[in-house]
């Protein structure tokens, strides 16, 4: 999925989860919602993030380590190693996880158990196709409803 649709969807998310996890420092953990709702895409060279990380982009397939379930669970290591903050570690397994639940529901998938790539979550959507662009619709007015307590 598109970039935008991405920061969307983990918006969403992170609205409901500030909810769920009575989280009281909204603003610090939807940062890292956002920042790791987009993250896993640093392994393709022109995408918006990766373009500042060429190299990795050359040296990481295109979802493969970077959107795993093993991925997910180094980085909120390293961050509780970094910050030791029960916040933010809960703010990248939320941000990151939206981030391949969206991209398992492309053609391409995802291979979430990596180093095993031949087992894939994929689905039917094409990243940039009419859906990317209604759900990044859809994901906009519903964390607008959220945001206003329009919606539950
Ligand atoms: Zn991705």
């Amino acid at each position: 999925m598109k970039f935008f649709t991405h920061l969307a969807f983990g918006f969403l998310v992170g609205l409901y989860a500030i909810d769920f996890f009575n989280i009281s420092q909204e603003l610090l953990f939807m940062f890292f919602v956002l920042v790791s709702s987009i993250f896993a895409d640093i392994d393709h060279p022109d995408s918006k993030l990766g373009r500042w990380f060429k190299p990795l982009g050359w040296l990481f397939s295109h979802r493969g380590f970077f959107h795993s379930l093993l991925a997910v669970a180094l980085f909120a290591i390293l961050a509780y190693l970094a910050w030791g903050n029960q916040l933010i570690i809960i703010a990248i397994l939320v941000g990151y996880s939206s981030h391949l639940i969206l991209d398992a529901l492309n053609h391409q998938g995802i291979a979430f158990l990596f180093p095993l790539k031949k087992l894939k979550l994929k689905g039917f959507l094409k990243s940039g196709g009419i859906a990317d662009y209604i759900m990044l619709g859809v994901f906009i007015t519903l964390g607008f409803l959220k945001l206003t307590n329009n919606i539950f």
